[in-house]
Order: C-alpha cells, then sequence, then structure tokens
C-alpha cells in the first residue's frame, strides 16, 4: 500500500515486536522494515512484506543506511535488553542496547525528520516503547501518573529510564515529534520462558519447583501483549508530539496471586493425570535485590486522549498460554 505507514520497526522479533508487526500487517496495511539483532529473546516470524534485517540499532551507519532506503513515515523502537534479573547478573547490555541505542536511533531519526517536507513532518513519529518500570514502586492506592518523577530501581529500569530522557531530550532540544509509552507487565502467547507466567506455566506443566521471590505479595499490573500493542499504535497514529501515555489493564495481582492462578488454570486444562495440586510445587526463594513492591500506572489519559480500553481478561489470555504451552512445550 504505497500511501499507508512505512514504520521502521526495532525489536520486532521480541515478544511484544512480534505482535506489534503482526497487527501493522494484518490491520493497519503498513510496510515494515524490521530492525533487530536476533538476541537470545528473539524468534522469526515467517511474515509477508516484512523485511528483516539482522543488526545493531547502536551501529550508526547501519540505521541511517536503512534509514536513507526505507524512509519511514514512523519509527517504533522496541529494541531492548528487557529482562529484570539478566540486568542484575550483567547491565553492560542493557546500557549499551536501552541507552546508547536509544541515542543512535534518535540522530539517525532527526536527520530524517529534517530532511522531509512539511507534510511528512507533521506525520512523522518516533515511538519509544518504554516500561511503567521507570517510575520505581508505590504503595496502594497510589498511581503513577505521567507527571510522576522517574525513579528506577533496577538496572533495567534505569537504563530504560535513561533512554526516556534522551528521546526527551530530542524533543525538547531539536524538536523531533516523539511520544514515550509506559506499558505494565505483558503476558500473552510467546513470551521467552524467563518471564513469570511462562516459567511459572513450564515448570507446573514439567512438574518443577515454582520459585517464588520474597514473600509473592509483589503487586504488577497485567496487561496482555494485544492490548498493549493498540495503545501503542493508537498512540503512534494520534500522540501529541513530546506526549507520554501510562499503558495499564488495571489488573492488579500479586506474584502470589499470579502463580495460584496458573496452578488453578494448568490443573483444570493439563490432560487428566493421579499428580497432586499443581500447588504444592510452589518454592519461596530469596527475594530479587532492589525488588519493587508495586508498579500501578493511571491510564486515563491514553484512554481520554486515544480512546484506548483494554479488551482481554487475564483468565482468557491466561487459558491461551497454558494451551499453546500444552501443545507445543517451549525449551527452558
Ligand atoms: P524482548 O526481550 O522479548 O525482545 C526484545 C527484542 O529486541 C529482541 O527481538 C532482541 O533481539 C531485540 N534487540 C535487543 N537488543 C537489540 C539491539 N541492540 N538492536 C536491535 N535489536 C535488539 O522484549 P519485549 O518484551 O518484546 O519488550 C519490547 C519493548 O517493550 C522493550 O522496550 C520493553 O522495555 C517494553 N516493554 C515490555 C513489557 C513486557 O512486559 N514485555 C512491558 C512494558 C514495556
Amino acid at each position: 500500500v504505497s500511501g499507508g505507514p512505512r514504520l521502521l520497526v526495532t525489536g520486532g522479533c521480541g515478544f511484544v515486536g512480534r505482535a506489534l508487526v503482526r497487527r501493522a500487517l494484518a490491520e493497519r496495511g503498513a510496510r515494515v522494515l524490521n530492525l533487530d539483532l536476533m538476541t537470545y529473546a528473539a524468534r522469526r516470524e515467517p511474515a509477508a512484506d516484512c523485511r528483516l534485517v539482522e543488526g545493531d540499532i547502536a551501529d550508526g551507519v547501519l540505521v541511517s543506511r536503512l534509514i536513507d532506503e526505507f524512509r519511514p513515515t514512523a519509527i517504533v523502537n522496541l529494541a531492548a535488553e528487557s529482562h529484570v534479573d539478566r540486568s542484575i547478573v550483567g547491565p553492560d547490555p542493557f546500557v549499551h542496547t536501552n541507552i546508547v541505542g536509544v541515542h543512535v536511533l534518535l540522530k539517525s531519526a532527526l536527520d530524517h525528520f529534517r530532511r522531509l517536507d512539511a507534510e511528512g513532518q507533521r506525520r512523522f513519529r518516533f515511538v519509544q516503547v518504554s516500561t511503567d518500570e521507570v517510575y520505581g514502586s508505590i504503595d496502594p492506592p497510589g498511581r503513577f501518573t505521567e507527571d510522576s518523577p522517574y525513579r528506577p530501581n533496577s538496572p533495567y529500569a534505569a537504563s530504560k529510564a535513561a533512554g526516556d530522557c534522551l528521546v526527551r531530550a530530542y524533543h525538547q532540544t531539536y524538536g523531533l515529534p516523539t511520544v514515550t509509552t509506559h506499558g505494565s507487565n505483558n503476558y500473552g502467547v510467546g513470551q521467552h520462558p524467563e518471564k513469570l507466567i511462562p516459567k511459572m506455566i513450564c515448570q507446573a506443566l514439567a512438574g518443577g519447583p515454582l520459585p517464588i521471590y520474597g514473600d509473592g505479595r509483589q503487586v504488577r499490573d497485567w496487561l496482555h501483549v494485544d492490548d498493549h500493542c493498540e495503545a501503542i499504535w493508537q498512540a503512534l497514529e494520534q500522540g501529541g508530539p513530546g506526549e507520554h501515555y501510562n499503558i495499564g489493564a488495571g489488573c492488579e495481582l500479586t506474584n502470589l496471586e499470579v502463580v495460584d492462578e496458573v496452578c488453578d488454570a494448568v490443573d483444570r486444562l493439563r490432560p487428566r493425570s493421579a499428580g497432586a495440586s499443581t500447588r504444592q510445587q510452589i518454592a519461596f526463594v530469596a527475594d530479587r535485590p532492589g525488588h519493587d513492591r508495586r508498579y500501578a500506572v493511571d491510564s486515563s489519559k491514553a484512554s481520554t486522549q486515544l480512546g484506548w480500553r483494554p479488551r482481554r481478561t487475564f483468565a482468557e489470555g491466561l487459558k491461551e498460554i497454558v494451551l499453546a504451552e500444552i501443545a507445543q512445550p517451549s525449551a527452558q
């Protein structure tokens, strides 16, 4: 579709990126160029009309060349190192991709933006897909708004916060039309088994221990990946330059409640076995250092300004993941 959006998507082989690319191609008639380093977290998904370039967002020569050739109407940055535990063990790749890589992308995006005509500039957006973790932890009943200060506590959150600050600076200083989204914890079919929900499902089905950090009372707001992608898309199409949008489904659960629901779903859905309840596999382990107690965002700006609303329920999303894992177990 020559008049449709031309998206440079980075990290389009990751969990959220794959869902966004699928939507962009199937529902939005977009042309997509996907730049992905194909780290351990990436998964190739055959997609017609989507060119995959294997490369690093921090490679300035490559990024400039791709942008010059493809002439995107928007750039959506989903490339990231995304796992908190890995960031604690080794923060270097987080600084490289989530900070240096974002800066390289911004420089090339600005060069490109300056060469667009007035209509192209009016339509252009640089979308930074960020996280609610940049705000740090908040006690109930508080919720972070887009004006809350950044107080990141893990190296992952700090690297995302630093990347977001560069995005803000490129808007404030150079007038690059940026939009930043702060999604809460995602779930859905195909997430890497290092993340809480797929890890617990794999372990529950395999009869292994279900490790829970500390007392398990850390609260997260669970957002289906498709609802997240719809919000990113609406922010891309309707978000004002320089705006931030919090994206949460208002589905607050403690980690213990999540694991309880996983156990229920697994016990209900797996082929009958004589075994006892999977709850007996729960094992409490030492807490993660710097573990935030609660993330909660106020998404009313996204709902009033973008018309976004979450559609998926946690129970139906969880059922889909368990059934998918039973049908095709993921390698751990
Ligand atoms: P993911 O780890 O599943 O995928 C990240 C993708 O980025 C992978 O395909 C990887 O190969 C690619 N990548 C990593 N470094 C790269 C580099 N230097 N150059 C090019 N590509 C690189 O992550 P995800 O869960 O899909 O998250 C995507 C984005 O959404 C991240 O920015 C994350 O902060 C944000 N986010 C995720 C969640 C969530 O719960 N998954 C919630 C809110 C925000």
